[in-house]
């Protein structure tokens, strides 16, 4: 096992020998010929499954393989945001307890994740939006999680920026969740890889899974581009990729891989100090520690495997920014790039055993897995462990598609590109 634990006497004993001694946060593990269970993606959920299996269910003979690096995936290319702001209940014990583990997640892992609750605000713009949020902030203080209507001179007060004066959807009032926020996404892919490897996890990277060996009916192990690795259980966490993995089993799911782009400006001063998403488009938007603005919008709306956008929603994320805080069209773009989303048909996850013996599935996450990321991990090791779902993640099975009972949180309907 590799680094040693960080501390204030760690920082100091580095400061005073000009940093030359940290150690590598986790070892460059390669496969062994076998373990209890592997878990297939090293991202947020993969790299959270590992850690939460060691260190709350005692198992240590694990693996995670990742096909390219940590944090290369979707947990290095979201928009940082985390929030419980859900309406229904099969979402809403879920989200909370991630909420939860958010808060207590730095000293958890003894890793800065700059976790930053700094409130996120969404807005409203009509009478109709008005009644949907106040039931909302209803159930979600009915089950315990904060919410707070204000009103639109309460908004004004908070972010005097936006357009209230001259609006094509003037800004009515917005619902808060001050304990939503902003964690830094690839620190919490470091933070949970480290964490994990302490506990003996082996994360064996550059080591991409092309099949799935079944006898009889259940899993024996992997074919990799290093060499068989046998597996008593095999834990598939690939998000945009899980179709093409969960075909290696023969298994078809419902979810289609869509595009979504991200952007961050230039570096300016604070003056953002929560994350705010405006109510007749899609855009939303925090500023960075660095200073630059971070925002985005729908998903591109058409299969694709490819990490990079197009520009009708360029424009279109954009034109919501302009009709929100027109300043923004001052603003330099200083980055743009894509990630591919595992939407599911209802816009809701998968966390699940599958048809085929010790194959597991946690997929579906659609553009809202970050902040799901430690509640993920956890009730994939309890089902992984146990064999049974977590107590908040009982509604995420993968039969609710054919009996039609759907945790459809937007009330789009069976359209993935909606949700
Ligand atoms: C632009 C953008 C903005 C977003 N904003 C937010 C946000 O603000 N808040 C929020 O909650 N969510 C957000 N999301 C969604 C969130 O990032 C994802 O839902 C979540 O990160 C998915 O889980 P993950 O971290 O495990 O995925 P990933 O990091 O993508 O991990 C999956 C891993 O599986 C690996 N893999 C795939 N196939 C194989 C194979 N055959 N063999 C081995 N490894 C394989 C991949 O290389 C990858 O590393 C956003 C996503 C994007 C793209």
């Amino acid at each position: 096992m590799s680094g040693e634990r960080y501390s204030f006497f760690s920082l100091l004993r580095e400061t005073l020998r000009g940093h030359t001694g940290w150690k590598p946060a986790w070892r460059k593990a390669a496969p062994q010929k076998a373990y209890d269970i592997v878990i297939v993606g090293g991202g947020g959920h993969g790299l959270a499954t590992a850690y939460y299996l060691a260190r709350r269910y005692g198992l240590t003979k694990i693996a995670v393989v990742e096909k390219g690096w940590i944090g290369g995936g979707n947990v290095g290319r979201n928009t940082t945001i985390v929030r419980s702001n859900y309406l229904l209940p099969g979402n809403v014990p879920f989200y909370e307890q991630s909420m939860k583990l958010w808060e207590g997640l730095e000293q958890d892992i003894n890793y800065n994740a700059m976790v930053s609750q700094r409130g996120v605000l969404n807005l409203f713009h009509n009478d109709a939006q008005r009644n949907a949020y106040i039931r909302r902030g209803n159930a979600m203080r009915l089950n315990g999680v904060d919410a707070e209507l204000l009103n639109r001179e309460a908004v004004r007060a908070k972010l005097p920026f936006l357009d209230f004066d001259n609006a094509r959807f003037p800004i009515q009032g917005g619902l808060l969740q001050r304990r939503g926020g902003t964690v830094r996404h690839d620190a919490v892919a470091w933070g949970y890889a480290r964490a994990a490897d302490r506990l003996g996890v082996d994360i064996i990277e550059n080591c991409e899974v092309q099949g799935i060996r079944v006898h009889d009916g259940h899993v024996t192990g992997l074919e990799t581009t290093r060499g068989f690795i046998g597996a008593r259980k095999i834990g598939l966490a690939c998000a945009g990729n899980s179709s093409r993995v969960a075909a290696m089993a023969g298994l078809r799911l419902p979810i289609e891989s869509h595009v979504l782009q991200a952007f961050v400006s230039e570096g300016l001063k604070p003056f953002i100090d929560c994350v705010a998403t405006f109510g007749a488009g899609h855009f939303y938007v925090s500023q960075s520690d660095k200073g630059g603005l971070v925002f985005g919008g729908d998903i591109d709306g058409y299969n694709s495997y490819a990490q990079r956008g197009n520009l009708p929603v360029v424009e279109d994320v954009l034109e919501g920014g302009m009709a929100l805080m027109p300043r923004i069209g001052r603003v330099r773009l200083l980055r743009q790039w894509g990630g591919i989303m595992d939407m599911s048909m209802d816009g809701s996850p998968i966390i699940d055993r599958t048809s085929v013996g010790g194959l597991y599935l946690n997929a579906g996450w659609c553009y809202g897995g970050f902040k799901a990321t430690p509640a993920s991990g956890l009730c994939f090791a309890h089902l992984l462990a146990r064999d049974e779902p977590h107590a908040v993640a009982t509604a995420y099975r993968l039969d609710r598609f054919g009996k039609g009972a759907v945790i459809d949180e937007k009330g789009m309907g069976a359209q993935p590109n909606l949700h």
